[in-house]
């Protein structure tokens, strides 16, 4: 792709991260609430006045109010800028690693992937919850994912076999990562005597599974688990957490499949040559 491209593509990218970031926030915020997440638009959460049309322009319109709502002078979260910025830095990432190698629509799905599994680990952050409605129409999306692959593919494929084979590669994936899931929630349950994890969890492992196929499932929940121990270490180390207290491991999970999403294929091809059998 020729540089000036490439700079467009990315610049591009950074701004529909911030526009997508910023109904990202309504998802956080709303939907574990049960609240409509199209009506109504954005308000302040204090005094219910909607917001100017200036002030909805990601990240921008939070330090034009200066973090504070414009009438009644409530302070607005930091949080609200940092989401819309780091989807934007999502979205670049996804062109800028892959953008020369993949397809607009492939690239698309994969933004939407990491949409997803943001809000999903805000969520659990927020309400130790991973709602139903996110998994289901991730898992969902992840299946309309692998179908376009199948009717978009390089060589112009698009057969019943190919078709089948990609649905395959979804559902095992989906199923290995609810399974696992299920094996570690009873595991957890046994040796430690009390839930260690929430319902949300294989749910959420499934939908990974769907988009990222059985290897990079197993890679993900591995590299959540991993890093979730470490952080529990550390938490509970610090005395910032009571061994009862739950630490939500739906962000470890997101964590560990974006982390797949980019690095999977290449961190499962060198530790099988590791062994010797890549
Ligand atoms: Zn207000």
């Amino acid at each position: 792709m020729p540089l000036i491209e490439s700079l467009f593509l990315q610049g591009l990218a950074i701004a529909i991260g911030a526009c997508i970031g910023s109904f990202l926030n309504v998802v956080i915020y709303r939907v574990p609430a049960g609240l409509s997440i199209l009506h109504p638009p954005s308000r302040c959460p204090h005094c219910l006045r909607p917001l100017a049309p200036r002030d909805n322009i990601p990240v921008i319109g939070w330090f034009l109010i200066k973090g504070k709502c414009r009438y009644c002078r409530t302070p607005v979260s930091w949080r609200y800028p940092a989401i819309e910025a780091f989807t934007a830095f999502l979205f670049w990432c996804v062109v800028a690693y892959f953008g020369t190698s993949l397809s607009i629509l492939v690239l698309c799905f994969y933004a939407a992937f990491l949409s997803w599994l943001l809000a999903l680990a805000m969520i659990d952050i927020d309400t130790q919850t991973l709602p139903n409605s996110l998994t289901q129409s991730g898992l969902v999306l992840g299946l309309i994912y692998q179908v376009s692959l199948a009717t978009t593919g390089a060589n112009g494929a698009s057969n019943v076999a190919s078709i089948s084979k990609l649905l395959l590669f979804g559902i095992i994936g989906a199923i290995v990562g609810i399974w696992l899931l299920d094996i570690m929630r009873i595991a957890g349950r046994f040796f430690l005597q009390k839930e260690a994890m929430g319902g949300g969890d294989p749910k959420l492992a499934a939908m990974i599974g769907m988009w990222l196929g059985w290897q990079n499932v197993l890679l993900a929940i591995m590299i959540a688990s991993a890093i979730g121990t470490v952080v529990g270490a550390i938490a509970i180390a610090a005395k910032n957490l009571d061994k009862q207290q739950q630490i939500p491991f739906g962000p470890f999970l997101a964590l560990g499949a974006a982390i797949s999403l980019f690095y999977g294929n290449n961190i499962i091809t060198n530790y099988l040559a590791w062994f010797g059998i890549g």
